[in-house]
């Protein structure tokens, strides 16, 4: 993306400026404020797309082929830089706000088939179903992403998630490799270890078997 993209001035509605480079081409369009689109659309020749005036009268406002394309794949609605713009992850980030943008109009996009698509409304306490908002949608992606995140974690572990449920007191064991011993090639063979992991464990090893093994609560 040119740099300079920021400090493009365009006074009036309509008036637009576009920079390609190889296929892509990146279209500044001044609407009621700046709007930037990358297309990899090539025919540059302007376009028209309606605008109602503050007076309720509709004008027609020239627009680069990108716009009028992208606004009649949004089946009308063109208000996707509007609802990007609301939840902009992208704007402080200079370094990364490259690959932050493209998550950004991914984001919107699932937003906007969420929408689009029947089954996916909420249920009032009365029974109705409404549109999860922006914001709703948001919030249930990241949390959908951190539990896969932490489910991974939790996997990589060799033992069942159940026994996190349940306490780890050091207990008389027969006679059995220290299994944390073991993991470093020294052979010791306590009578004692974890009964709910059903392991033997020298005293030294209880707390670095556990620490290592169940991180999510015994650690930081
Ligand atoms: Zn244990
Ligand atoms: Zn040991």
């Amino acid at each position: 993306m040119p740099k300079d993209l920021d400090k493009i001035k365009l006074k009036n509605q309509g008036d637009h400026i576009m920079k390609q480079k190889a296929n892509l081409v990146v279209s500044v369009w001044r609407d009621k404020r700046k709007l930037t689109i990358l297309s990899t659309n090539t025919n540059q020749s302007n376009q028209e797309v309606q605008r109602k005036q503050k007076d309720g009268t509709v004008k027609n406002v020239t627009c680069p082929m990108s716009v009028k394309l992208y606004n009649a794949y949004m089946n009308g609605v063109d208000h996707a830089d509007q609802l990007r713009s609301t939840y902009n992850i992208a704007w402080k980030s200079l370094k990364w706000w490259k690959y932050l943008f493209l998550y950004d109009v991914c984001i919107v996009n699932s937003f906007i088939l969420m929408r689009e698509s029947p089954n996916h409304g909420l249920r009032t306490k009365n029974n109705r179903v409404r549109t999860r908002t922006q914001l709703e949608f948001r919030m249930k992606l990241a949390h959908q992403l951190i539990g896969l995140f932490s489910m991974k974690r939790k996997r990589k572990s060799e033992f069942n998630v159940e026994h996190v449920m349940e306490h780890h007191w050091p207990s008389t064991m027969p006679r059995r490799r220290c299994k944390q011993c073991t993991k470093s090639g020294v052979r010791r063979e306590p009578l004692s270890g974890c009964f709910q992991c059903d392991v033997n464990l020298c005293n030294d090893c209880f707390k670095p078997f556990h620490l290592e093994n169940f991180p999510d609560i015994y650690g930081q």
